[in-house]
């Protein structure tokens, strides 16, 4: 009797616990993948490959980049020529091979350069500073074809090696060869009204900073060096 009764007690237990537990299971697997699978499969796998096409999209925009574009910062009145910003002073040795293999390239195309020497006239750096929009000290060389902003070093020979560069200078007036009289080329002479020593002497004042040149006693030369800006 206490047998059966514990058997049949067992029996009944077991088989109801075993039920609902397997039903619990049962509905959480089948609730789950239904309440789940349908927002993945509906909403994420497109998500997921329109990432990938927008990837892919990108990495091949850069695979195929071509080489940079002009900004649009430009120089009014540069239109047909190039003009190079850049320093004949060897004080950083990168900077001065930078500036001669750019004006060699540029040379290169027998177009009208027109190259400021940074430091022959520091108003050069004051005034590709304001063009620029910059503040701070620039790398140098900078270059304009056909008045608009190319870039430095690294684009001229990147757009040169590439074949690219040619296409810029289509259409720019082509280099006048002759040396200037006047200069002999420098584009700049020594200030009359000082003599070059960018200090003037009166017997009122003394020793005043001449204003008629720049820092190193030197003026544009006033035969080639409008005529060709
Ligand atoms: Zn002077
Ligand atoms: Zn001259």
């Amino acid at each position: 009797m206490l047998l059966t009764r514990t058997k049949s007690i067992h029996n009944n237990n077991s088989p109801n616990f075993s039920c609902s537990s397997f039903k619990d299971i049962h509905t959480l697997f089948s609730d789950d993948p239904n309440y789940n699978s349908s927002p993945i499969s509906t909403t994420k796998k497109p998500n997921i490959f329109h990432r990938v096409r927008r990837v892919n999209a990108v990495l091949r925009a850069f695979s195929t980049r071509p080489a940079p574009k002009p900004e649009l910062i430009q120089i009014p009145g540069a239109e047909k020529k190039i003009v190079i910003y850049f320093t004949s002073l060897r004080v950083i040795r990168s900077t001065f091979d930078d500036c001669k293999a750019v004006r060699s390239i540029l040379s290169s195309f027998r177009v009208s350069m027109d190259e400021r020497d940074v430091s022959m006239d520091a108003g050069f750096m004051e005034e590709l500073k304001t063009t620029l929009g910059e503040k701070t000290k620039l790398s140098l060389p900078r270059v304009f074809i056909g008045g608009m902003y190319v870039g430095g070093a690294e684009e001229i020979i990147q757009l040169h090696e590439a074949g690219e560069l040619k296409k810029y200078v289509e259409g720019l007036t082509p280099a006048n060869l002759s040396t200037c009289e006047v200069c002999g080329g420098n584009r700049f002479i020594l200030c009359d009204a000082c003599s070059g020593s960018h200090k003037c002497y009166s017997e009122k004042n003394g020793f005043r900073t001449c204003t008629a040149c720049n820092e190193n006693g030197l003026i544009r030369c006033p035969s080639c060096y409008y005529a060709t800006c």
